[in-house]
Formats: structure tokens, C-alpha cells, sequence
């Protein structure tokens, strides 16, 4: 299976380390990055709390929700803005490139067997009741979730063997 997948960087960072799939990623060296960053909706849970490993996350204060979205639209912008300067003094866009920040989005393509999807849907979904629990940060969360979907009108069967083997990869 190919997925397209758009996302900040910071979660291909995560993508990439699951070894048993291919990746395709749009060149930053070839072409102008476009200024589309990730900011936090209101409603992404902000306070960490709980044991490495098993963090568990609450909604921040209202004004840590807007502390969040107003420094990171800050940054973004003023980022992209060094990003462009240094492109119109003609600097190569693989040198320039570098001061983008890790909230700034992707594409790639993601080729994948069923077995190494499920090891990675076991690993960067959070589920009760699964064998195996993980942790994952929710961003990548969200990549997956939309990738189980598909997945699962793709391969029904297969699909409902991993629910019934307790979301663990054979
Ligand atoms: C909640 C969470 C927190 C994490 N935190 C961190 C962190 O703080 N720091 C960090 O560095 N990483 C972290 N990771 C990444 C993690 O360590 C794994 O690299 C990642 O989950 C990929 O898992 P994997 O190796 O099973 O997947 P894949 O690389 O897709 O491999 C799938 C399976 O194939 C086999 N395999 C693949 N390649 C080889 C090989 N070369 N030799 C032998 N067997 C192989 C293994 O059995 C492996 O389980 C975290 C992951 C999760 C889910």
C-alpha cells in the first residue's frame, strides 16, 4: 500500500524511524518550501503528566491554549520570513531552508506491507484494551488513525484479525 501523507516535520521525524517502510519525501532542495505550518488547534491537550513512557496529557489552561497558538504562529511567520529574505539574496534553497522550523509541513509518499502497517498502527495509535498499550505523541496519532481507516476499507479481513489479536503485528 502507497499513502500520501502531509505533515510537519516533527512527525515525519517519528514516521521515519519504522524501518519496514519506504519513503518518498518532497525535495527542500530542489523547490521553494511552501509557508504552510502546523499550529495547535484549541483543543490539543497541552499539560504532560504521569511517567516516561506512560505520559498522559490534559487540557492546558486557556491561556496556555493561546500562549501556544500565538508563539508558534510568531515563529512560523518570523522563520519564513529569514527563509525568503535569504532566497531573494540568492542563497540556494538547501542552505536556506535550514531555519525553517520542525512544525513546518511535508509530503511524502509511504509504501507499506500489512504487517509492517500494523506494527506501526500498534505502536502510534493509543487503544484500551490492546495488548500491548503505547503512548504515542498525537500528531502522529493523527496520521495514523487516517491511515487505519483506509486500510481498513482496503483489507476488511486482515483489518479485523489485528482487532481480534489485540492490535499486535503477527
Ligand atoms: C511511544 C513511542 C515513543 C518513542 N520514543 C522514542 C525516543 O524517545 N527515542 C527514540 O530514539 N525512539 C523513540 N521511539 C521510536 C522507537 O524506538 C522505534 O524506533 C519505532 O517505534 C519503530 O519501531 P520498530 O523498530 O518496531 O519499527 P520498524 O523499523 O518498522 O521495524 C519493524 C520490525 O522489523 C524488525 N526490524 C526492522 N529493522 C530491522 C533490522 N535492521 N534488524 C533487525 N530487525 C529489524 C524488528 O522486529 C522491528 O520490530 C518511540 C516510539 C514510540 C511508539
Amino acid at each position: 500500500m502507497t499513502f500520501y501523507v502531509q505533515a510537519p516535520i516533527f512527525v515525519f521525524r517519528e514516521f521515519m524511524r519504522h524501518r519496514m517502510a519506504s519513503y518518498n519525501e518532497e525535495s527542500g532542495r530542489y523547490r521553494e518550501l511552501n509557508p504552510v505550518f502546523y499550529v495547535p488547534a484549541a483543543t490539543r491537550n497541552l499539560q504532560q503528566v504521569g511517567k516516561p513512557g506512560a505520559y498522559d496529557f490534559l487540557p492546558g489552561t486557556p491561556e496556555q491554549s493561546e500562549l501556544v497558538r500565538a508563539e508558534t504562529e510568531r515563529t512560523s511567520r518570523e522563520a519564513y520570513a529569514a527563509y525568503k529574505r535569504m532566497l531573494d539574496a540568492g542563497v540556494a534553497r538547501e542552505v536556506a531552508r535550514i531555519v525553517l522550523p520542525l512544525n513546518i509541513y511535508s509530503s511524502m509518499y509511504v509504501t507499506v506491507n500489512a504487517r509492517s502497517l500494523m506494527n506501526f498502527l500498534s505502536l502510534r495509535t493509543k487503544r484500551e484494551g490492546t495488548h500491548f498499550p503505547s503512548f504515542p505523541q498525537r500528531e502522529i496519532e493523527m496520521c495514523a488513525e487516517k491511515m487505519e481507516d483506509l486500510w481498513a476499507e482496503l483489507m476488511p479481513l486482515t483489518y479485523a484479525a489485528f482487532g481480534t489479536n489485540g492490535r499486535v503485528a503477527p
